[in-house]
C-alpha cells in the first residue's frame, strides 16, 4: 500500500522501516524545514493549511496516518476526505484537548486527578477552589516533553502562570504525589476485513507489557519493560477500561496512554494523565525487545492486516540520547543504537540506545559510558 505519514520526525522514520520491510511505500507531509525520513519516500513541505499541497500530498495514497498530533485538525478532516485517516481525526482531537482527554478517560473508567477547565483569568478562583495546590496549570493543547506547563505551589501565584502562558485556555490538574510513572501501549486493529469483504471486521485490542519511565526535565530518560511495582489486579482493570475506551473511539493504530502510579493505604491507583494518539517514544524498545515492535503494529493495524505478537524477548532498557549526538564505539551484544539524523540542540532527541536481556540495565550503561 501507498501510506502517507502526517510529519516527518524520527517517529515517521521508524514507522517507515518497519512498513518497508513488509512491502508498503511512504510519502510523508512534513512542515519547512528539516525532517528525518528524506530518504524514505517522497517529502511533500507544506504548513499544512495549503490545499494545493495538501491534494498534491494525498495522490496515489490509499490510507493515511500522523505520527504527531499537534497539527490541525482540519487539516486531517481534510486528508480523510481523500482516503482513510487512521486512527481517525475524532481520535486526535480528543488527545489534542486535555479536558476532552480527562472526559474520556473518564468515560472509560479510568481513574483522573481532580481537574478544572481554565479559560480566563475570570475562572482561576473558582478552579482553584475546586482542585486546590499544589496544582499543574497546562495549556489545554499543544504540550508535549512537559512544554506549556507550570506548577502552582500557592493560590496568588496563579494569575502570574496563566499570564506566562499568554493567557490561553489551559487546564488546572491536582499535583499528584506519585511514586512512579508508566505507559501502556496499546494496539487496536481491524483484522478479517481483507479475507472477507463483506463481513463484519472484528476488532482486536493487545498491550505491550507496562514500561515503567523515568523523565528528566519534563523529556523522557528512560523507559524499563517490564515495569516492576504494578499490581496485576490494577494492570487488568486498567486494560479493560482503556480497550473500553478505544472501541468507543473506534480507534485503529497504535495509542500510549501514560499513568502516575499512587501507592496508598487503600490500595494501587493508577491515575491517568494523558494520551498520545501515535506510536510512543516509550515503545520504542519494541524495535528489539519484542517479537513485533508498536511502529509495525502501528502499520498492521492501519492497512487492517492481523496484527503481531506483542510478547517480550525478557527485559528491555531504552535511554534517549538528548541534545547531543553519540559516538559509538563498537558493538555490544544485545545493544541497538539508534540515531535519528537531526541536528544536535539542546533538549531534542537525537536517538536512543535499547538493551536487552536480564542484564539490560547494565548493557545500557555501559554503552552509554564508551560514548
Ligand atoms: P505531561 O506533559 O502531562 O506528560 O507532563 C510531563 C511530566 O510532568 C509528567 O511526566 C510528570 O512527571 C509531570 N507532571 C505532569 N502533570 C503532573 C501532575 N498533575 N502531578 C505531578 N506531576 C505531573
Amino acid at each position: 500500500m501507498n501510506i502517507g505519514i502526517v510529519g516527518g520526525g524520527q517517529l515517521g522514520q521508524m514507522l517507515a522501516h518497519a512498513g518497508q520491510k513488509i512491502g508498503h511505500s511512504f510519502k510523508f507531509l512534513v512542515p519547512p524545514g528539516e525532517c528525518c525520513v528524506e530518504s524514505l519516500g517522497q517529502v511533500v513541505h507544506s504548513d499544512f493549511l495549503d490545499h494545493r499541497m495538501l491534494a498534491e500530498f494525498a495522490r496515489g495514497i490509499d490510507v493515511f496516518t500522523f505520527e504527531w498530533e499537534n497539527v490541525p485538525l482540519a487539516m486531517l478532516e481534510a486528508l480523510a476526505t481523500f482516503a482513510p485517516m487512521r486512527p481517525a481525526p475524532s481520535c486526535a482531537r480528543v488527545a489534542k484537548d486535555r479536558i476532552q482527554e480527562k472526559k474520556s478517560f473518564q468515560d472509560a473508567g479510568l481513574r483522573v486527578q481532580k481537574f478544572a477547565a481554565v479559560s480566563c483569568q475570570a475562572d482561576l478562583a473558582a478552579a482553584l477552589e475546586h482542585v486546590g495546590v499544589p496544582a499543574m496549570l497546562k495549556t489545554r493543547g499543544q504540550g508535549y516533553d512537559g512544554k506549556g506547563q507550570r506548577r502552582i505551589v500557592e493560590k496568588s501565584h496563579a494569575a502570574l502562570a496563566l499570564a506566562q502562558l499568554e493567557n490561553v485556555p489551559c487546564i488546572l490538574e491536582a499535583f499528584v504525589p506519585f511514586d512512579f510513572e508508566i505507559s501502556l501501549i496499546a494496539v487496536r486493529g481491524k483484522c478479517g476485513v481483507q479475507a472477507a469483504p463483506n463481513a463484519t471486521p472484528i476488532a482486536t485490542t493487545i498491550f505491550y507489557p507496562p514500561c515503567r519511565n523515568q523523565h528528566i526535565n519534563g523529556i523522557l530518560h528512560q523507559t524499563t519493560i517490564p515495569a516492576e511495582g504494578v499490581l496485576p489486579s490494577v494492570l487488568q482493570s486498567t486494560k479493560a477500561a482503556l480497550q473500553n475506551m478505544m472501541e468507543t473511539m473506534d480507534y485503529e493504530g497504535v495509542l500510549c496512554v501514560e499513568f502516575f502510579v499512587m501507592n496508598t493505604p487503600d490500595g494501587q491507583q493508577l491515575i491517568a494523565n494523558e494520551m498520545a494518539p501515535r506510536v510512543h517514544n516509550s515503545g520504542h524498545w519494541s524495535i528489539e525487545g519484542a517479537v513485533t515492535s508498536q511502529f509495525t503494529n502501528h502499520i498492521l493495524a492501519i492497512t487492517r492486516q492481523p496484527l503481531g505478537s506483542t510478547t517480550t524477548h525478557g527485559k528491555s532498557v531504552m535511554i534517549n540520547l538528548v541534545g547531543v549526538v553519540p559516538r559509538v564505539h563498537g558493538p555490544i551484544e544485545n545493544v541497538a543504537v539508534h540515531v535519528y539524523g537531526k541536528s544536535p540542540r539542546a533538549g531534542r532527541k537525537l536517538g536512543h540506545i535499547t538493551a536487552v536481556g536480564e542484564n539490560a540495565q547494565l548493557l545500557a550503561e555501559r554503552a552509554l559510558n564508551g560514548y
